[in-house]
């Protein structure tokens, strides 16, 4: 749980920081596009201030030419003129005209009667506003002040007038701002009502979507002064626009009403919006760093698991790089051990170990043994045994992954390998001991087999024969003496018979003891012919009816068309084993020998009436020296390595030998073998 916080917790801090950011960018465009649509706002409003005044300054310049043309109006012509002008201002309180700065000319007349005569040397406060005008030769707007005729704010309008022409040669036009030779005549003022003023203005008139303010820059009265709106505003990072005046400065500043916004309209929204995601983010980022989490126990549970093994293993990518390998892996192939990181090719890596003599089998013809490897390892489908350099063997196991590469085991067998290769070698020593044995052994044999085959039969020997012509041509020989010599010759053939019957079955043991060693040493040799078994069963039976009969056995053959394709001394001595077997141990009852067609193959079975065999030794009897029933065997004689041999000569031919019994009831031999056509059977043909 800890582990998960310290990762969740900078990912919710980013967030947050994220947030916070995205929030204040958000703010601040909104506070952009409020700006920009205030600036538009204030553009308009300063326009409206400026064309106004403008228009008072327009007017005013209107009555100046009309004096510069009759310097010496009459009252009542002021007061026509002076109508006209004022009539649609409705902030004006009145218009005044004094030549050489005494009031000569006022509009409206009644409430202004005071003003007449009125010198503006004695207004202090008033004075540098009209010196302004008359040096600068422009209109000069001096307010707002406290007006003299009401107590209220207004603004004058100073606008020198200076005469141009005949008038003004006679003068001394002193004006700054006045042409060449002109003379100054006088000032017109023109007094209004701050309030209408600002109201005719519009200053009143926005929507009350912002608070605006006014001060002054330049001119007469304090500069920096705000007269109209909050001085605060200033103080807001306002939108500001300049007034020009004709002579002077102000100052127009607008921010929202209420202030700059802290937040965009929308933020609880947009936070909301936010925390939603930051919360879907939280969770993604819990939930991927489960699966990572989860992910990397299980890869270093299965590293550690294809660590412990005892073999070595290695997995390479469908690019023939390595991926992983473990470090029994690295242990068998010591001299390569260094290349063996992700990466580095199959190929690359057993080069090395080439290059190095890892590989002592390959010493020689390096390429050839690298590409026939290589040719394994893209195959994967082979288990193969590699030397090392040291004598170890490996057992390789090389497969295809689902993605294309390749996982590759090392046992190492080196110690199998020995055993094997010890107890192959014990074999064929005793096979070969076997062999020579056998040889020495059967030699005095048949010697032996000779002589008492000689003894045993009486009428052989040509000396007992000529022994028998002198006793029954001799009368006078005792009889007791013939009867003496009769027995002793019977004794002689009697036990001649046993030691020929002995050393028959000797031989037989000696010559089985032969075939198996052949076939343990690997030198039996199968010549297959296509072979009508009907024949080789007829030919077996025949040898064998004697003894068959004389235990009153009958003996069938039912085998009928069929051939295999086998060597024919071989699977005579099959066929002989299995109905030999069947005579020794059939005491009453028949022996019918069969065969058919399976397939490829052809079955022979050989089935008998006689003792069988317990179900627990079945399988016994096939091995060597094994016999089901000591007691019965020994009464029939035997070596116990006839079926052995059989199963052997059987399976040499890719066949299989079964046997199916019931004891006291009799059992069945059966044997494949692969089948031959009878067409080409040389028998046939000939
Ligand atoms: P053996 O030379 O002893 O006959 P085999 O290998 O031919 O050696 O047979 C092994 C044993 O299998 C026999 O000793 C006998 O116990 C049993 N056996 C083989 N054939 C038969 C059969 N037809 N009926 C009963 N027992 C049999």
């Amino acid at each position: 749980m800890r582990s998960y916080l310290a990762v969740l917790l900078p990912v919710a801090v980013l967030l947050l920081a994220g947030a916070v950011h995205l929030e204040s960018a958000r703010t601040q465009a909104y506070r952009a596009e409020l700006r920009t649509g205030l600036t538009d706002q204030l553009d308009a409003q300063r326009a409206q201030l400026e064309s106004r005044l403008m228009g008072l300054s327009l007017m005013m310049r209107g009555l100046e030419a009309a004096i510069d043309a009759a310097p010496d109006m009459s009252q009542e012509r002021y007061k026509a003129l002076a109508s006209v002008m004022i009539r649609n201002h409705p902030e004006i309180i009145n218009i005044a005209a004094a030549p050489d700065l005494v009031v000569k000319y006022v509009y409206p007349l009644a409430p202004n009667k005071s003003l007449l005569g009125l010198s503006y040397d004695q207004l202090s406060g008033q004075r540098a506003a009209i010196e302004l005008a008359r040096k600068s030769g422009r209109t000069v707007v001096d307010g707002p002040l406290p007006l003299l005729q009401a107590r209220q704010m207004g603004f004058i309008l100073r606008a020198p007038v200076f005469l141009s022409g005949a008038d003004a040669v006679a003068g001394n036009g002193t004006g700054a701002g006045a042409a060449k030779g002109d003379r100054f005549w006088g000032i017109i003022s023109l007094v209004m009502n701050a309030r209408d003023f600002y109201l005719s203005a519009g200053l009143f008139n926005h929507d009350a979507q912002f608070d605006i303010a006014l001060r002054r820059k330049a001119g007469p009265g304090r500069v920096g002064e705000v007269f109209f709106g909050d001085p605060a505003v200033f103080d807001q990072q306002p939108v500001i626009d300049e007034i020009l005046l004709p002579e002077g400065r102000w100052e127009l500043a607008a921010v929202p009403a209420g202030g700059w916004p802290v937040h965009a309209p929308d933020y609880l929204r947009s936070r909301l919006v936010m925390a939603l995601l930051a919360l879907v983010i939280l969770g993604l980022s819990a939930f991927s760093l489960h699966q990572f989490r989860s992910q990397r126990r299980a890869k270093q549970r299965l590293l550690g698991a294809i660590n412990a093994i005892n073999d070595g293993f290695a997995l390479y990518d469908a690019q023939d790089r390595l991926i992983l390998c473990n470090q029994k892996y690295r242990d068998l192939y010591k001299k390569s051990a260094d290349t063996m990181v992700p990466g580095n090719t199959f190929e690359h890596i057993l080069r090395v170990g080439v290059a190095r003599g890892q590989y002592p089998e390959a010493e020689g013809h390096e390429e050839a043994w690298i590409a026939q490897r290589l040719e394994w390892h893209r195959r994967a489908d082979a288990e193969l045994e590699q030397q090392l350099a040291g004598g170890r063997w490996l057992k390789i196991a090389e497969r295809h992954t689902e993605d294309g590469g390749t996982v590759g085991f090392r046992v190492d067998i080196t110690e199998l390998k020995r055993a094997k290769d010890a107890a192959e070698h014990a074999n064929k020593v005793k096979a070969e001991f076997l062999s020579v044995l056998s040889h020495e052994l059967r030699t005095p044999l048949t010697v032996i087999l000779g002589f008492a085959r000689f003894l045993s039969d009486d009428k052989i020997s040509p000396a007992l024969r000529a022994l028998r012509g002198n006793l029954e041509a001799g009368a006078d020989v005792d009889a007791a003496v013939r009867a003496r010599i009769d027995d002793y010759i019977a004794e002689v053939t009697k036990r001649a018979g046993r030691i020929e019957q002995s050393g028959n079955h000797l031989l037989q043991l000696i010559n089985d003891l032969l075939d198996f060693s052949k076939i343990e040493a690997g030198r039996m040799e199968m010549e297959a012919e296509v072979l009508p078994l009907a024949l080789l069963t007829d030919d077996v039976i025949e040898q064998l009816r004697g003894a068959a009969e004389a235990k009153g056995v009958a003996l069938i053959s039912d085998v009928g068309d069929v051939a295999a394709y086998a060597d024919p001394i071989r699977t005579r001595q099959v066929l002989f084993n299995l109905i030999g077997n069947a005579v020794k141990f059939t005491d009453e009852g028949h022996i019918r020998v069969t065969a058919r067609r399976e397939g490829d193959l052809v079955a022979v079975s050989v089935a008998d009436t006689g003792c069988g065999i317990p179900e627990d030794k079945i399988e016994h009897v096939f091995l060597e020296f094994q016999q089901a029933d000591s007691s019965s065997t020994r009464r029939a004689g035997g070596t116990g390595l006839g079926l052995a041999i059989a199963r052997r000569i059987v399976e040499m031919h890719g066949g299989r030998i079964t046997a199916v019994s019931r004891p006291g009831e009799g059992s069945t031999f059966t044997f494949t073998l692969p089948a031959g056509d009878m067409r080409s059977a040389s028998f046939c043909a000939a």
